[in-house]
């Protein structure tokens, strides 16, 4: 079956970040409030969308609205795939 994320994904991103730059979210990862709304995507203090669960091993995850948070660009990119505490609290339904 091919996969459909692509405009899902990006609707529901774009959804998020402009919800999460208002209130100006702590990044996920370092908990600081610094994350640079309108930076270019590489760059260290970029937004990115992180999946405290990684969508690798939790695929069915990927569109739990309390699997997605905001991160910046370098911690997303220090952290790698699966170490970090999966804390996720309660889902918002039974996976
Ligand atoms: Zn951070």
């Amino acid at each position: 079956m091919p996969r459909v994320a692509g405009r899902r994904h990006r609707e529901m991103r774009a959804d998020e970040k402009a919800r999460w730059s208002e209130e100006n979210r702590p990044c996920c990862i370092c908990g600081m409030a610094t994350i640079d709304w309108d930076a270019q995507a590489n760059e260290p203090d970029a937004f990115e969308l992180e999946h405290p669960l990684p969508v690798k091993t939790h695929p069915e995850l990927e569109f739990e609205p309390t699997n997605r948070k905001p991160s910046h660009h370098r911690c997303n990119r220090g952290k790698g795939a699966g170490q970090i505490l999966p804390t996720i609290g309660t889902t918002s339904e039974t996976w």
